[in-house]
């Protein structure tokens, strides 16, 4: 119940007993009134019909007085004047005008008449007297008549009394009872109110306020000092404590909350701070696997506890190999097809095994672990794949914030596209589109590298033209030629290998240039990559063309000459392999005993 409730609960039953005792003492005092009222008629009645009875002796005593000595005193006595009243008659009268109860009244009038009967007897003896017969006079006064009379009067007036007195005294008793119970019931009502006033003093500022009061103090100050690991109990009394309790539960709840918060924003900020970091760090890379190293250092900071891995796209956008991986995922393959996953069939984030909700990626195990794919775009084509797994299956990566998933998403995929496309851009700018070799300014870069170079390294050069290529154009179109260009240029590729690099020099010419090696190793190179091309069958649209040849000039630096004319050494070496009847192979510089070796 609440405290108000009781207070006032308290205060009207206070109010009611303190009126009621009020009324009772207002009760017991006005009996204590009657009571003295009852009193005072006891003692005036006594006082009258103790008047009355001596009334009623007092004028027979004067009358036999009078016919005993004949003393005229008595007789005067005895004669009232006119106006004059005798001391029984103004009792009697007095008691008439007093307002008694009728019975008493009749016994009052019942004494008059005998009163009156006696003094006629008495008169009648007194003028017998006075007129000289003194015998009859005190027989009468004397005689059986009068004493009948007199002993009537008498009886009349003690009744009378007998009456007053019993009426009188059962006034009193009554008034007094009735005085006696108010005065009890008043001191019975204010020990009550004293009573409830303890009572609700005790229990509600000791038990209902004071003590929860200093708990709560407690708890507030603990509050107060942010620490919010205080308990805040359950209270379930529906009082103003109670609903204070409330309160503090609520701002105990309502500081936890803002510290949630207030984590969540600080997590969140180092959230954005590390995709920011991680952003510029993207943009900074200069090949794929820079940007595959950057991957797997942040985005584990960013998606802590998270396993995952960077898939990229083949060149053919049919299946995707894995770049990095973080945190060691488990359950996913390290290459499949792009078919193979729904994230990038359906162009967005796509969840396996999160209570078989939903379809699962075929590159996943069966293992029921939840995988995140998230598919990274540029441009509108699908160029990897972000993969996440949680092995603890509380699906946290399932969870993490989509802008994030789709931010850095974004931002690799926007990487790796650019990544691409300044590869793209770096072999147009140094190879040749037709054959895919290096392009004469990327020679001349080589050149002038080596130039610069003061190491002294070995270079050998071996310039090399397609024999009688203009045939093929003529009689097979330019096609063809392109074709056969193509098909020498492929083969002298795959020979010089590691061991040196090959350059389109312009039309049907090529260019080697392999460092580190003797001249006589450069010649074999030379002689493998001519006759290579000549036993090699090439066939254009179905018909075998060729035998196809070349013919190659080998020239070294630096012991045969500067770098600086090396291409024109060579130059002059295939001169004369052309003039000595081409598919041959001349070296510019000394070959032991040979000056060059020719091959046909
Ligand atoms: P030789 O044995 O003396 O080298 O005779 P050749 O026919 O090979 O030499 P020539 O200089 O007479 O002809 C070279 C031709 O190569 C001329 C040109 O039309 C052709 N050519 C140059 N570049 C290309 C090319 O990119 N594609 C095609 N199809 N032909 C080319
Ligand atoms: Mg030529
Ligand atoms: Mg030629």
């Amino acid at each position: 119940m609440r405290i108000t409730t009781i207070t006032n609960w308290a205060y009207g039953i206070t109010v009611v007993l303190t009126v009621l005792s009020a009324v009772a003492f207002i009760l017991s005092a006005r009996s204590a009134t009657q009571e003295r009222q009852a009193v005072e008629q006891h003692l005036l009645l006594n006082s009258m019909g103790e008047e009355l009875a001596l009334g009623a002796e007092e004028m027979t005593d004067e009358a036999r007085l009078y016919v005993m000595r004949g003393d005229a005193r008595h007789l005067d006595a005895f004669t009232v004047d006119e106006g004059e009243e005798r001391r029984r008659d103004t009792a009697i009268n007095a008691l008439r005008n007093l307002g008694i109860p009728d019975g008493e009244l009749q016994v009052v009038e019942q004494v008059a008449a005998n009163a009156e009967a006696l003094d006629k007897i008495e008169g009648s003896a007194v003028a017998s007297y006075t007129g000289g017969n003194q015998a009859s006079a005190r027989e009468t006064l004397f005689g059986p008549e009068h004493e009948r009379n007199q002993t009537a009067l008498l009886n009349a007036v003690a009744q009378f009394r007998s009456l007053a007195t019993a009426r009188t005294e059962a006034a009193v008793r009554s008034a007094q009872a009735r005085s006696d119970l108010w005065a009890d019931v008043a001191k019975v009502m204010l020990a009550l109110t004293a009573a409830i006033f303890l009572a609700v003093l005790y229990f509600i500022l000791r038990r209902r306020v004071a003590l929860p009061l200093v708990r709560m103090t407690g708890i507030v100050n603990r509050l107060a000092k942010q620490d919010y690991t205080v308990e805040v109990p359950n209270d379930r009394r529906g009082d103003e404590i109670g609903e204070m309790n409330d309160a503090i539960q609520i701002f105990r709840e309502n500081g936890l909350e803002r510290n949630r918060l207030d984590a969540e924003r600080k997590r969140d900020l180092q959230t954005k701070d590390l995709i920011l970091q991680m952003m510029h760090r993207l943009q900074a890379c200069y090949a794929q696997n820079e940007l595959a190293e950057v991957v797997a250092l942040f985005v584990p900071r960013i998606f802590p506890g998270i396993a995952g891995c960077l898939y990229t796209m083949n060149e053919s956008r049919s299946a995707l190999s894995e770049v990095s991986r973080w945190l060691d995922p488990a359950h996913t393959e390290t290459s499949f097809p792009a078919s193979a996953c729904w994230g990038l069939r359906r162009g967005r984030p796509h969840v396996s095994h999160v209570a078989d909700n939903d379809i699962s990626c075929q590159h996943l195990d069966e293992a029921g672990i939840p995988g995140l794919c998230v598919p990274l775009t540029a441009l509108g084509e699908a160029i990897g794949l972000l993969y996440f797994e949680d092995r603890t299956k509380d699906a946290t990566a399932v969870d993490a914030p989509q802008l994030y998933l789709e931010l850095i998403a974004e931002n690799i995929g926007l990487a790796i596209a650019n990544l691409q496309l300044r590869d793209k851009l770096t072999s147009l700018a140094v190879r040749d589109a037709l054959t895919g070799l290096f392009n004469r300014r990327s020679l001349d870069e080589a050149l002038n590298t080596l130039h610069r170079d003061q190491s002294a390294r070995t270079v050998v050069c071996m310039m090399i033209d397609i024999d009688h290529f203009k045939r093929f154009n003529d009689e097979f179109g330019h096609d063809a030629g392109d074709e056969v260009l193509r098909h020498v240029a492929q083969i002298v590729s795959d020979t010089v290998g590691d061991t040196g690099t090959a350059y389109r020099f312009g039309g049907e010419e090529l260019t080697v240039i392999a460092t580190d090696i003797a001249d006589e190793e450069g010649f074999r190179l030379a002689e493998k990559l001519r006759t290579g091309v000549f036993t090699t069958p090439f066939s254009y649209r179905g018909r075998i063309v060729g035998p196809l040849s070349i013919s190659v000039g080998v020239a070294s630096s630096p012991i045969s000459g500067p770098t600086t004319t090396l291409i024109n050494r060579a130059d002059g070496a295939l001169l004369k392999a052309k003039l000595s009847g081409r598919n041959q192979t001349v070296a510019a510089f000394a070959m032991g005993t040979q000056e060059a070796l020719k091959r046909g």
